[in-house]
Formats: structure tokens, C-alpha cells, sequence
């Protein structure tokens, strides 16, 4: 999985919008420098140009991150590095009062459009992935959530291995929003999917299924320790004040249904028993685990 939640993608997307403003900046001095006749920073002159700005430092360090195609790596490492040689081959001219020939010029420019040109096209290419992602809690949304459930069920038909679904539904909701208004209902949900999304283990996989619906995915986990997990994350979260506003604090319990992904069952079977446990975890009193029973 490239990323787990929005935020991590906004990381991304900044980072290349800062690469992108430092070359364009870069490229605004280097003109000034050159018509001017002015001295160029030593930086610029370097024949290591290309390791000297902190975009050459980020995106490096990226090198092998799975959000990132090596063949988008190598190609935008290649023309950052020509884009800087050529400029300070001709930075190194212009100081010289050597002729600078009107093609190496033409040239330059044509990398350095090329290299603003890939960053730009991966940063739309990483903007194209926040279309998986809730916008209120930054989880993933129901659309992403069937290819990932599939090929959960495919892993565990093919390793014979256990996987859990389960369906947890904030309890009384309606009166938060009706009590406190929505905004501090939206405080409560967002607050609830960051709470679940660090407390889960990294493999797991949380999706906003509704309005206050979460889904859980849970590999490699039999049913006892899926029930053992979430009411230790029911217990703590009912634990956990939460603060909608500046002298106001609430608390929130969950009742979540929890079931077994069966390899001859199809997954929206199991999600329909997910729902059925939370309803009789509903049913029962609400703030508990309820397992769901064939
Ligand atoms: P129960 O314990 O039976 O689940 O009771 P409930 O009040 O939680 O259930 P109900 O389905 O009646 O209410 C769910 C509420 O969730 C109603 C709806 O306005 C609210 N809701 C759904 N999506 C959002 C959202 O994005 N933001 C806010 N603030 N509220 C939402
Ligand atoms: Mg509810
Ligand atoms: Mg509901």
C-alpha cells in the first residue's frame, strides 16, 4: 500500500510544490545574474550543482519510498542534475566573458522546463490518490475500500489465513451533533479516525464505511484476537476525552460487530455480518464487541 492516510499525502504534495518554488526561484536569480552581469553564488558554479538545493536532498532520500516509481525517480534525478551542470557551465561562461552559444542556452532552458515538467506531472499523479481518502477524517473512503477487502480475501485464500472484518458505529451520535452542532460533531469524528488509525497495527486497514461507520480489516487475526483488540480500543477510547471546544469535553463509546472473512464466503457477505453483530451489539446495550453468529 503507497499510503495509508491523506496526510501523508499532503507531506508529498508540499514537498514537491517547495521543489518546484526553489527552481523557480533559482532560475529568476540565475537571469538576473546573467543580464546583469553579476557575480553568480558559488553554489551555481559548482559541478555539484544539482546536490546543492534542498530539493536534491528530499527527494534522495525517497529514493527507494514505495509512493515513488523508480523509473519517475531516475528520470527526474537525470534531468535535475543536467538542468544544474548546464547552468553552471554557462554561469561559469558568462563569468569568464566567454561567448555563450545560443543552442547550449536553448538547451538549458529546455531541461529546466523538462525537469519543471515531471515534477509537475508527478505531483498530479500523487494529487490523483487523495481520491481514495475521506476529506473530514484523511482515512480511506468506501471507494478504496473494496479493491483492498479483495485482495485481503485473495491472500487469505491463497495462504489459508485468517482475516476479520469488523463494523464499529459510534454510539448516540445524533445528540452529539443535535447538543453541540456539527462542527463539533465533525471535531468527534475526525478525532475518533486519528485515534483508531495510531492505535491499529500497520498492516491493518480502517476505512470510513458512513457517517460515523468505520470498517476494520484485520489479516492475519483469528476472531478471539480481533475481539481482544477492539475492545481494548473501545475501552481506551472511552477513556479518552475529547475536546470540542474550549471548555467543552465529551466522551465517546462504540459498539463494533466483528466477523471472519472466509475464504467460500464473498466479502460483502461478510460485511452484511459485520453489521448484523453490530446491530446485536446495538441491541445488547450498545459500547461493547459483539461477535456475529451464523
Ligand atoms: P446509535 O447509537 O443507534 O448509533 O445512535 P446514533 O445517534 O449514533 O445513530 P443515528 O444513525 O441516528 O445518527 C447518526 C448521526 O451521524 C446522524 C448524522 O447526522 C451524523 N453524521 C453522519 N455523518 C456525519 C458527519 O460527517 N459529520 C457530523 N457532524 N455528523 C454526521
Ligand atoms: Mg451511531
Ligand atoms: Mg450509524
Amino acid at each position: 500500500m503507497k499510503f495509508t492516510n491523506a496526510g501523508e499525502i499532503d507531506q508529498i504534495i508540499l514537498r514537491i510544490e517547495q521543489g518546484l518554488e526553489e527552481h523557480a526561484q533559482w532560475v529568476k536569480l540565475w537571469h538576473s545574474k546573467a543580464i546583469c552581469n553579476l557575480a553568480f553564488p558559488e553554489s551555481y558554479l559548482d559541478s555539484g550543482a544539482a546536490t546543492n538545493c534542498e530539493f536534491s536532498d528530499w527527494f534522495q532520500s525517497q529514493k527507494s519510498s514505495e509512493w515513488l516509481h523508480q523509473l519517475d525517480h531516475d528520470s527526474i534525478t537525470a534531468v535535475h542534475k543536467t538542468m544544474h551542470d548546464e547552468a553552471a557551465i554557462l554561469s561559469r561562461k558568462i563569468m569568464s566573458s566567454e561567448k555563450v552559444k545560443e543552442q547550449d542556452y536553448y538547451q538549458f532552458m529546455n531541461s529546466e522546463w523538462s525537469f519543471s515538467h515531471q515534477l509537475q506531472a508527478l505531483k498530479d499523479k500523487v494529487s490523483r490518490l487523495q481520491i481514495s481518502f475521506d476529506p473530514l477524517t484523511g482515512i480511506f473512503n468506501r471507494q478504496a475500500m473494496m479493491p483492498i477487502l479483495l485482495q485481503e480475501h485473495a491472500y487469505l485464500v491463497r495462504d489459508k489465513k485468517t482475516c476479520c472484518l469488523a463494523m464499529a458505529d459510534l454510539d448516540h451520535f445524533k445528540k452529539v451533533n443535535d447538543t453541540h452542532g456539527h462542527p463539533a460533531g465533525d471535531v468527534v469524528l475526525k478525532s475518533v479516525a486519528e485515534f483508531f488509525r495510531t492505535n491499529l497495527r500497520p498492516y491493518d486497514a480502517l476505512f470510513r464505511y458512513g457517517g460515523e461507520e468505520f470498517l476494520f480489516c484485520l489479516p492475519n487475526t483469528d476472531l478471539k484476537s480481533a475481539a481482544k483488540l477492539l475492545n481494548r480500543l473501545r475501552v481506551d477510547l472511552n477513556k479518552r476525552p475529547i475536546r470540542i471546544k474550549d471548555n467543552t469535553v465529551l466522551t465517546i463509546s462504540i459498539s463494533i460487530g466483528i466477523t471472519q472473512m472466509l475464504s467460500g464466503k464473498p466479502v460483502d457477505e461478510s460485511i452484511d455480518n459485520a453489521d448484523v453483530a453490530l446491530y446485536e451489539a446495538k441491541k445488547a446495550g450498545r459500547n461493547r464487541v459483539s461477535e456475529f453468529m451464523p
